[in-house]
């Protein structure tokens, strides 16, 4: 007898513990290089080469059963990944996020049903409680991610309403639910048996997702889909326990606490309890206000030429960009009027609020793609006491975040929200298209004032128009 195989398998078990590790090294750092702009690219990459190593040390670690089935499922996921990302547009990402968080729900949720059948079948085989546990929550969170952030993904898409969507004894049946899924889930655990109440199980867990994520619209999405992101990334922990892959577990939690972070920084930005956002039903009032203009309210509209001049002999302009810069993708040219400006010497900063856009660092994101100095732009209360003494605020296709009411109005939905102090600059210049309401679908009282100007137009449009103008002046 040799001792050379047994010597072999040790030696395999260190090389992959080690690579798991330096796997684990390397997400970490590169989450914490991803907490700054100028880093950021560097720490997807490190993130994304731990990921390699992990995928690199599983496929050696494991008996894999077929290498050609892999091979397929590698190539349908790259070609359709790849596709999705190269076609999907800027403004449609927090719904490519939403898939995505959905698909790491339901592959969690397969990995802990493929264990649940396979130790089903074979009854010699004991299951330890800590398996049982893990399958289960792996299934349940799984789940309860799939569905919830494939309503969160229709939401957005607007493939249906984007309103809260309550009914009589909502959270009466919501509790109720939840004690039918942790009963099934507790005999599950207890027995490991009966696959009608596993599928029953399965079911009621999808059921809650929906029902979990209905209820939350308007400007409170922001915060499921980072909730739903950490959800996916607790359903890869308890995936990481049913496969015994620390890989998983560590990648898994670290998703589930960089969401959790994120969530509570988003309902921070907005002033709301996350229990509030779970359970307020915003914009859910069928008299909540409405887009348009009340009572015989005017608007001052002006042309791009007189723009042009405010912007030209003013000291201090601050530009908010808000989603319909995004939809416009107006970024460099709001950039090229910035640099005129400043030709002029005008001083010029960017205002980002938390959740403008449709995604957390959206606004950052399309302004550094534009190569906006970082020294220029602003958070909400490094720059909210300087519009007071700014001459001019032009704020490019923002709405929500710019919405007076927040601060002033407690029957408004936004009421609470921390907003841009823009109605407190001594000029306002709103370039949007019409009197539309933004995503949260409430009128804003910002466009009525006698200081606000409004210049109708597309983003993209109305800033060309500008660079051509403000040379002129
Ligand atoms: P809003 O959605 O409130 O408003 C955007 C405005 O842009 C609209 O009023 C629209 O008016 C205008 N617009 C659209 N297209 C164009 C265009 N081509 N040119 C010029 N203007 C255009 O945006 P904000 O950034 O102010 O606020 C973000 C909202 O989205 C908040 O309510 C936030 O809670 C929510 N949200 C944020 C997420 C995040 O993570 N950041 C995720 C999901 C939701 P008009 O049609 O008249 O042009």
């Amino acid at each position: 007898m040799t001792p050379q195989p047994a010597l072999e398998g040790a030696l395999r078990a260190d090389l992959i513990a080690i690579a798991y590790l330096i796997a684990s090294v390397l997400f970490i750092l590169g989450l914490k290089f991803l907490s700054s702009p100028r880093t950021a690219r560097r720490g997807n990459r490190l993130a994304a080469t731990g990921m390699l190593i992990a995928v690199l040390a599983t496929l050696l670690d494991r008996n894999i059963i077929s290498f050609q089935w892999i091979a397929v499922g590698l190539v349908i996921g790259a070609i359709a990944g790849a596709s999705m990302a190269l076609a999907v547009r800027m403004t449609a990402m927090p719904q490519m996020v939403a898939l995505l968080n959905g698909f790491g729900g339901a592959a969690s949720a397969l990995v802990a049903t493929a264990e649940f059948f396979r130790l089903e079948m074979h009854p010699d085989l004991t299951v330890t409680t800590d398996v049982a546990v893990s399958v289960m929550l792996a299934l349940l969170i799984g789940a309860i991610t799939f569905s919830g952030s494939i309503v969160a993904f229709g939401k957005l898409q607007e493939v249906i309403t984007g309103r809260a969507v309550t009914f009589p004894f909502q959270k009466t049946f919501n509790a109720l639910l939840f004690l039918a899924v942790l009963a099934s889930m507790v005999y599950l655990v207890i027995s490991f048996e009966h696959e009608w109440v596993f599928l029953v199980f399965v079911g009621l867990a999808l059921l809650l997702g929906v029902l979990l994520v209905i209820p939350i619209g308007g400007a409170d999405m922001p915060v499921v889909i980072s909730l739903l992101n950490s959800y996916s990334g607790m359903a890869g922990a308890a995936a990481g326990f049913v496969l015994r892959n620390n890989a998983l577990i560590i990648s898994g939690a670290l998703v589930g606490a960089s969401g959790i972070i994120l969530t509570q920084i988003m309902c921070r930005a907005m002033n709301r309890s996350l229990t509030n956002v779970l359970f307020g039903a915003f914009g859910a009032q069928a008299g909540a206000a409405v887009a348009g203009p009340v009572g015989d309210r005017t608007v001052r509209s002006v042309q791009p030429e007189d723009v042009a001049v405010m912007l030209a002999f003013a000291r201090s302009v601050i530009i908010v960009p808000g989603y319909g810069l995004a939809v416009a993708q107006a970024q460099h040219t709001v950039r090229e009027l910035a640099s005129l400006l400043e030709k002029k010497g005008v001083d010029v900063k960017y205002a980002i609020h938390p959740v403008a856009g449709r995604m957390p660092g959206h606004m950052n994101v399309l302004l550094a793609e534009a190569d906006v100095p970082y020294t220029q732009l602003f958070e909400m209360d490094q720059i909210n006491r300087e519009f007071e003494r700014a001459d001019v605020a032009l704020v490019v296709g923002a709405n929500d975040v710019t919405n007076p009411a927040a601060r002033s109005d407690p029957s408004s939905p936004l009421y609470g929200m921390p907003i841009l102090n823009v109605d407190q600059a001594k000029n306002v210049v709103v370039i949007k298209r019409s009197m539309a309401a933004g995503f949260a679908g409430i009128d804003n009282p910002l466009y009525y004032l006698e200081r606000t100007a409004m210049l109708f137009g597309d983003a993209k449009k109305m800033l060309n128009a500008l660079v051509t103008e403000v040379p002129n002046v």
